[in-house]
C-alpha cells in the first residue's frame, strides 16, 4: 500500500494564499511525482477551488471537518454532501483542537464519522493522549476509550474506507512545548491502534501519525512498519520542506 501524507492547512492561510500554495504544490514535480497519496485539507472557504486544482493524483483533498448530518436545520455547519459534491473524498474529524476549542466529544465525533460516510467520504479520525495521560502511564488506556467512542456504532460496509491518525496531543506544534514523539515509541503505539481497531471494526484501517513532522524526521517515521502515512500541520505549509517529504 503506498503511505499517505495529509496536509492539514487549519485556519493559518487566507483565502488568495490556500490557492497560491494549492498551485505551488501542482507545480512542483517533487511533489506531483511523489510516489505517497497526498491529501490535501484546506480550510473551507478555499476548498471548492483548492479541489479544483489538485484534481489530478497523487492528489486528493479534504475537508477539515464536516456536520454530523447531510441536511437539516444545522446553522454554520457543512454537509458532508456537500463537501463529497465539490471534489473532495476525505474529512478529518476530532481533530484535538477542535476537541480542546470547540469542546467536541467522541459522542459527537461519532456522528459526524457515520455522517460522513454515508456520503460518501473517507473519514480521518484524530486520536490522541494529552501530555497528563501520558505522564501517568495511562497512554493506552486512554486511546482505547477515545477510539472506542469516536467509532461508537460506526459499521463498515466491504467498499467502506476510514482512517485513523494517532496524534499525541503533546506532540502537535500548537500545543506549548511540543515535540515529536520518537518513531519506534510511535510505531508500537500504532500497532496497538490498529489491534484495537480490527477488533472494533472488524476490518483493517491505515493509521497515520502525526505531531511536529518536518522533512527532518519524516523519513523515519515513514519506515516504521505501523506507520501508514503522516499527518502534517506546519510543515505543509511550507512548499520546500513539504517538498522533501513526499
Ligand atoms: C496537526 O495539526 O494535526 C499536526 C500534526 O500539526 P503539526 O504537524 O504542526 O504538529
Amino acid at each position: 500500500m503506498k503511505k499517505i501524507i495529509v496536509a492539514n492547512w487549519k485556519m493559518k492561510l487566507s483565502y488568495l494564499d490556500s490557492l497560491a500554495l494549492a498551485k505551488k504544490y501542482q507545480s512542483s514535480r517533487q511533489i506531483r511525482d511523489s510516489v505517497r497519496d497526498i491529501i490535501v485539507c484546506p480550510d473551507f472557504i478555499s476548498a471548492s477551488k483548492v479541489a479544483e486544482i489538485l484534481k489530478q493524483k497523487p492528489f486528493s483533498s479534504g475537508a477539515q471537518d464536516c456536520a454530523m448530518a447531510a441536511r437539516g436545520a444545522y446553522t454554520g455547519e457543512v454537509s458532508p454532501a456537500d463537501i463529497k459534491a465539490i471534489g473532495m473524498n476525505y474529512v478529518i474529524l476530532g481533530h484535538s483542537e477542535r476537541r480542546d476549542q470547540l469542546h467536541e466529544n467522541s459522542a459527537l465525533i461519532a456522528a459526524k464519522v457515520k455522517a460522513a460516510i454515508s456520503e460518501g467520504l473517507v473519514p480521518i479520525i484524530c486520536i490522541g493522549e494529552k501530555l497528563i495521560e501520558k505522564q501517568s502511564g495511562e497512554t493506552r488506556k486512554y486511546l482505547r476509550s477515545e477510539l472506542k467512542k469516536s467509532l461508537a456504532g460506526v459499521k463498515l460496509k466491504p467498499q467502506d474506507r476510514l482512517i485513523i491518525a494517532y496524534e499525541p496531543v503533546w506532540a502537535i506544534s500548537s500545543t506549548r512545548g511540543a515535540k515529536s514523539m520518537d518513531p519506534e515509541e510511535a510505531d508500537a503505539i500504532q500497532e496497538f491502534i490498529k489491534g484495537l481497531a480490527v477488533k472494533i471494526l472488524k476490518k483493517k484501517v491505515p493509521v497515520l501519525y502525526g505531531g511536529s513532522v518536518s522533512s527532518d524526521n519524516a523519513l523515519a517515521y515513514l519506515k516504521m512498519k505501523n506507520i501508514d502515512g503522516l499527518l502534517v500541520g506546519a510543515a505543509s505549509l511550507d512548499v520546500a520542506d513539504f517538498e522533501k517529504m513526499c
